[in-house]
């Protein structure tokens, strides 16, 4: 069905003092398999939040849901003051969410310059392509490479700086270290912190509690399908015993 703009619902200025995303009580399946249960959790304006949690924990299940690409789910996702579990990813996406898969999405034949032009804008005060070129160096020299030549980590540059052109201000990167070099992952922690203190507000995806630690403000556990503990990122470095139990490592 064709959703025109003038549909989109104009998100509202969250209450004063509520989280800008409230999640309550997600359900979410694949087909018959029922992933998330119960799955709660706030995230405030300006935080950066990770989901920490086992392979298989619900992490990426629970940003599908927020960004509406699950076939079913039910509870509560409140984006803005706007109850969108039943909105199409079109309309949750023009709310100014914007998602960053693991697996990036480059397109492999298109270059670098034609990826970054291709999602429309959707908010107004998306950056321009200067301002990637100028957040990510590396993606101003490789212009007019096509994706299939970029590195791992370049992809990833390329594929948060092709969200930050569309506007969107929140943000729901999926481990976006995965696979990448120490030195790249220091790039991508500081291109996060700089979001951060520009005013966006994250959900990061991460296995790596250590890269998470030097990012985030706070800490989701996740654990089949649901939030089991919350951890401030102050309290990390006494927390390590119990977040080895957590995930295993
Ligand atoms: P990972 O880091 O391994 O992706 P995760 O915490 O992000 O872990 P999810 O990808 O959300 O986990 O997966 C949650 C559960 O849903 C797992 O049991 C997984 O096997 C299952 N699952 C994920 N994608 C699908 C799919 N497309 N169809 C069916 N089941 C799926």
């Amino acid at each position: 069905m064709a959703e025109a703009l003038a549909t989109a619902p104009a998100p509202r200025p969250a209450a004063a003092g509520a989280p800008l995303l409230q999640i309550r009580d997600l359900n979410a399946w694949y087909g018959e398999s029922h992933v998330l249960h119960g799955m709660t959790l706030d995230v405030r304006e300006g935080e950066v939040v990770t989901l920490l949690g086992r392979n298989g924990a619900g992490k990426t299940t629970t940003m599908k849901s927020i960004i509406g690409i699950m076939g079913k789910r039910t509870g509560s996702i409140v984006f803005g003051g706007t109850e969108t579990i039943r909105m199409s990813s079109r309309l949750i996406a023009r709310l100014g969410i914007g998602y960053v898969p693991e697996e990036r999405g480059i397109f492999s034949s298109l270059s670098v310059i034609e990826n970054l032009m291709l999602p429309p804008q959707i908010k107004p005060g998306g950056l321009s392509v200067q301002q990637i070129y100028d957040l990510f160096p590396n993606l101003k020299e490789r212009s007019g490479s096509q994706g299939t030549k970029l590195s791992g980590g370049e992809q990833q540059m390329l594929a948060i700086g092709r969200i930050l052109r569309t506007g969107a201000k929140f943000l729901l990167l999926d481990e976006p270290t995965e696979g990448l070099a120490p030195v790249i992952i220091q790039q991508i922690g500081a291109t996060i912190s700089r979001l951060k203190k520009e005013g966006f507000t994250i959900i990061l995806v991460e296995q790596n509690f250590r890269f998470a630690q030097t990012v985030a403000d706070r800490h989701y556990v996740v654990e089949q399908g649901r939030v089991i503990d919350m951890i401030p990122n102050e309290d990390m470095d006494a927390s390590i015993d119990k977040l080895h139990r957590y995930l295993g490592v």
